[in-house]
């Protein structure tokens, strides 16, 4: 697993590739080899869990469309 979490499986890239049009079931994929990481959702989720444990008590300011 990468520093974000995210590392692709299959090739090893830690570059990811979001949908243009962003929906709750979108693939998040590898954008190196377009190996499937997540859905959006889980991607949103799993980010935000990040975050929070990167900064314990408050709530970051971030331009993210990501869901708390
Ligand atoms: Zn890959």
């Amino acid at each position: 697993m990468g520093r974000d979490g995210f590392q692709c499986h299959i090739c090893g890239s830690a570059s990811v590739s979001v949908p243009g049009r962003i929906e709750q079931n979108s693939d998040v994929t590898c954008a190196k080899c377009g190996h499937v990481l997540a859905s959006w959702a889980e991607y949103k989720r799993r980010i935000g869990s990040l975050l929070r444990e990167a900064t314990p008590g408050r709530r970051p300011a971030i331009s993210d469309p990501i869901d708390w």
